[in-house]
This record gives C-alpha cells, structure tokens and sequence, in this order.
C-alpha cells in the first residue's frame, strides 16, 4: 500500500515532466516502435556520480530502496562507469513486463532521449531516432 502510494507520486511527477518536455522538444525524435522483445529490462544500468558510488552507505541505501520499491534485482557495481546494475524480478516469459501498469519511470521513459546527444538502442530494438525538423541543421553543424 505504502509502495503504491510512493508509486502513484513518482508517476505523476513524471508525467508532470514529460508533458513540460513537449513544450520544448528534444533535437532527436524518436520512431518506430516497441517489439517487447524485453531486451532493456535484463540489465538495467542507473547512473551514480562518482562520489555516490564511492560511498558504501548510499550505494547501499539506492540498492535496497530501488529492490524494495520497483523489484529490480542488484547484479553488480560498474565502478568504472558508475552504474549500478540490476535486473528485474517483473520479467515474464517472452519479454512481456508483469508490472506493466506499476511499471517505474525509467521502463516509461525509455529509450531515454538527451537533448542534445544522439540516442543510443540496444542491437535489435524496434526503436530508432532522427533528428528533428526545426533541429536538423544544428545537429549536422
Ligand atoms: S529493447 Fe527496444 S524493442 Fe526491445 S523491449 Fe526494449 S524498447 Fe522494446
Ligand atoms: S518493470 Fe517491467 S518494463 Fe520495467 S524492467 Fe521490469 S519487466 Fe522491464
């Protein structure tokens, strides 16, 4: 209950930040879509800064808050990229999410668009980018 409520929260906040995100479009748009081949979800990488991930309490702490809130499991430490990496216990067969309502940001939101660098897709996504319309020369420039 208390994880729905937490929950209920986050995704309004991200909807909240997406939609101001429409207003000021990224210079990459993204197309095509998604072929639920659940690739993203057996390894998900959450950036940390580097004193984050030198510091054992807040690793910690992140680990055993994302595993409780949105049932990712800790794999490993990628401390020369600063990543955290994990997996999810939310995988079905075939690559279908079973938490697809509750789903977190970071499944909702992806592939996740920078605004200014190029979108990287797993080999194989159904996903891919172009460069927007009213953005085109700045990027070839
Ligand atoms: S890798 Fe791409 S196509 Fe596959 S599930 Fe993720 S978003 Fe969908
Ligand atoms: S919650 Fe669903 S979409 Fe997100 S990583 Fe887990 S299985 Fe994938």
């Amino acid at each position: 209950m208390i994880k729905r409520f937490i929950l209920f929260f986050l995704l309004l906040d991200n909807f909240v930040v997406q939609s101001l995100k429409k207003l000021f479009p990224h210079a990459y748009r993204i197309k095509g879509k998604c072929k639920m081949c659940g690739q993203c979800c057996e390894e998900i990488l959450l950036k940390m800064t580097p004193r984050q991930m030198n510091s054992k309490f807040f690793r910690d702490l992140v680990v055993r808050w994302l595993s409780w809130l949105y049932g990712f499991i800790f794999i490993r430490y990628d401390t020369e990229r600063y990543y955290l990496v994990f997996t999810c216990r939310h995988r079905g067969g075939q690559g279908k999410c079973q938490n697809y309502v509750w789903r977190p940001n970071i499944c909702r939101n992806y592939p996740l668009v920078d605004y200014f660098d190029k979108p990287v897709f797993l080999e194989g996504c159904g996903f891919s980018s172009s460069a927007g319309s009213s953005d085109r020369n700045r990027i070839k420039g």
